[in-house]
């Protein structure tokens, strides 16, 4: 009705265009200002690694800064305007600023305090802390392509580890921006050993830091190559063209686990790390036969999932890995199937009157490995029928590829039916979604008997055996296929 009114009339033809204009500029002025709005901060470290003093320079005064932690208060020493004796007032964890905003802020912390609520701390050498910004970082939020310019002042011999955009080769300033923020990243100052470690579309800013086990460094930087390369192996290069690795030394003996690896993890906030937690006891060859860190880079080829659709996540991490594996000859295929249709029968037997979205929900007791499996059954299931329906024009790997290209590493969280929508467009015609409809709400387990059978991956007694007059074999071989420069690769490294 009021557009109607507006172009009845020459006034307000006139006032609609005053307008159109004027919203047009809005727009514009508003999209291009809000995108180049960069803070800068100077972040300096005393000798003692005991304090940071940070100074806030705000391209316009903003009226509120955060720090991601409640607890952050506790860490704060003096905080003023620059140039001001004026103590700023903390009220209820917040800053009191000013009501028309603050331009520079000047704030010192006690690093060392901040540093003690890392709980892998005890693990560490005084001269190597690790420090999450979430105690350390007031800011103000990161929306609409606002983001934050980092410089560290450093002492001699002091370094830092940060996942963050880096902006110069002397790794001391950095380029914060929005992030899903799926748990809270560490910085590392001190003296570990710091290695860029190359490996296909990638350079890893890998830290190993000193610890109170001592580990062989360079076994170390072998392994988390070798297992780069494997994820390398979907599509040519790791998926982050510079995340930041950090490998912790836990020692060996722990009751619970004989692993290599007891554990390994993926955060992204303000970028993405992967960390890793070895057993430095054992020896090179059992890190190489571990699948912890294939599993946690593979992660790095989805972007981070809404954690109500872990169970995609986890699936496609728990499918990759053992493909990967098989690829690079750390497991051959017969192997990477029996742990695939292992898993499998662990998440069927996992709460079956559940569906994956339900066994997702925070608080449901023993439905972990439908939880792990369910995506990975999925993951065969699209695989298999990409290639099968292209003749091996398309398939899983392909697809990701694609979503690289277009969409990695990404600054937000995605729900999982973004992500297969996502898919979709990228394959000839949609299937994950056809999938996620049938499976993702449905109690019980993704059944993958029968493409087993077409597959040739005969299961007697809860032992896989492959046949090669199988319907679907060359597809199964081409899943598990050895790539046999990966594999000489880690024979070399391994010492074979
Ligand atoms: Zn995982």
């Amino acid at each position: 009705m009021t557009r109607i009114a507006i172009f009845n009339t020459g006034s307000g033809y006139r006032q609609f265009f005053r307008w159109l204009i004027a919203i047009a500029a809005l727009y514009v002025g508003g999209s291009a200002f809000a995108a180049s709005v960069t803070h800068r901060y100077t972040v300096t470290v005393d000798y003692a690694l005991s304090r940071l003093f940070i100074e806030a320079r705000f391209e316009k005064p903003v009226q509120s800064v955060t720090a991601r932690s409640r607890e952050a208060g506790k860490f704060l020493l003096d905080v003023r305007s620059c140039g001001d004796d004026q103590q700023i007032k903390m009220r209820n964890r917040r800053m009191l600023l000013p009501e028309h905003g603050i331009s520079c802020l000047n704030y010192t912390v006690d690093l060392q305090r901040a540093a003690r609520e890392n709980r892998n701390r005890k693990l560490l050498l005084p001269g190597n802390i690790i420090a999450s910004p979430i105690y350390w970082l007031w800011r103000p939020e990161l929306q609409n392509g606002t983001s934050i310019e980092v410089e560290f002042r450093l002492p001699q011999d002091v370094q830092v580890s940060v996942p963050w955009q880096r902006l110069d080769d002397s790794n001391s300033t950095y380029l914060l921006g929005k992030s899903p923020e799926s748990s809270y990243a560490p910085a590392i100052f001190g003296n570990f050993d710091y290695r860029e470690l190359e490996v296909p579309g990638a350079v890893l800013r890998v830290s190993i830091l000193n610890g109170i086990n001592e580990m062989n460094n360079d076994d170390i930087a072998d392994w988390i190559v070798a297992t780069a390369n494997d994820v390398s192996l979907t599509y040519g290069r790791f998926p982050n063209p510079s995340p930041q690795i950090v490998v912790i030394a836990v020692g060996g003996g722990r009751a619970n686990s004989r692993s290599a690896v007891p554990f390994g993890r993926v955060v992204r906030d303000g970028g993405e790390t992967v960390e890793l937690f070895v057993d430095q006891t054992q020896p090179l060859q059992a890190l190489l036969a571990d699948w912890t860190a294939t599993h946690e880079f593979s992660h790095l080829m989805l972007p981070y999932l809404d954690r109500r659709q872990r169970w995609i996540s986890e699936g496609f991490s728990q499918y990759y890995q053992n493909v990967l594996l098989a690829r690079s000859g750390a497991y051959d295929d017969l192997y990477a199937w029996q742990k695939l249709y292992e898993g499998y029968e662990r998440g069927r037997r996992a709460r079956p009157e559940l569906s994956p979205n339900e066994a997702t929900v925070r608080g449901v007791k023993g439905g972990l490995m439908k939880v792990y499996w369910s995506g990975a059954a999925l993951a065969l299931m699209a695989d298999v029928t990409l290639r099968e329906r292209s003749a091996g024009e398309e398939s899983l790997d392909k697809v990701l590829d694609k979503f690289q290209a277009c969409c990695l590493p990404s600054d937000r969280v995605w729900t999982g039916e973004e992500l297969f929508m996502k898919f979709d467009s990228l394959a000839s015609t949609p299937i994950f979604m056809p999938l996620y409809r049938r499976y993702a709400d449905t109690a019980g387990f993704p059944d993958t008997s029968d493409l087993f059978e077409r597959l040739g991956v005969t299961v007697s007694d809860d032992v896989v055996s492959m046949h090669s007059n199988a319907e679907l074999q060359l597809i199964r071989q081409s899943i598990t296929e050895t790539d046999t420069v990966a594999a000489g690769r880690r024979q070399q490294i391994a010492g074979f």
